[in-house]
């Protein structure tokens, strides 16, 4: 497994994403991807950014063409105003639309949070929106963050790392970089 998480640090570590992740104190592991979740991402090419704003230039680094970028861009002014819990839960709704780009409407959205709570993070996803809501961020509809909400908050799993069953193990002696203890 050590080896997925190690591709997986491949598609976060082209831009300062990485950094942030590190500021919250976010391990890859934690994301609590399977292999094959990973694979997946690896095989769309995909690349998690952070850009500085909605209109922005910026570098990427060792970004390698092979006619498919799958690009994951998350706002800096956003990620800011985020603890950890709620980083980790809106990069897995992401995660969920990459693995599943043909789903949309309201129901993909609700699969998107459904994915982000199965990997413990169903809390995250909901103050983030809350945050969406409050901030006024471009994409919060007030109806369908209500919706969400409320959806959630019905099927919440309290994630339990005794009583997981998971096909690797975590943390890795990688990732220790990315933890600040
Ligand atoms: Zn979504």
């Amino acid at each position: 497994m050590e080896e997925q998480l190690e591709q997986l640090e491949q598609l976060f570590n082209k831009g300062d994403l990485f950094e942030i992740l590190a500021l919250k104190g976010i391990a890859l592991a934690d994301f609590r991807l399977t292999d094959n979740e990973i694979q997946t991402l690896v095989d769309l090419n995909s690349v998690f950014v952070a850009t500085p704003g909605p209109s922005s230039r910026f570098k990427l680094k060792n970004v390698q063409a092979n006619g498919l970028l799958t690009l994951i861009h998350f706002e800096r002014n956003m990620m800011d105003k985020l603890n950890g819990q709620e980083v980790s839960a809106i990069i897995l709704h992401e995660i969920w639309h990459a693995l599943n780009p043909d789903e949309q409407g309201i129901g993909a959205e609700f699969q998107a949070d459904q994915f982000a709570n199965q990997k413990g993070y169903g809390r995250g996803i909901i103050e983030g929106l809350r945050k969406g809501l409050k901030y006024n961020w471009i994409g919060f509809d007030k109806d369908e963050c209500d919706k969400r909400i409320e959806r959630l908050e019905a099927n919440l799993i309290n994630y339990n790392e005794d009583d997981e069953e998971r096909d690797y193990d975590l943390p890795t002696d990688g990732l220790e970089q990315f933890e600040l203890g």
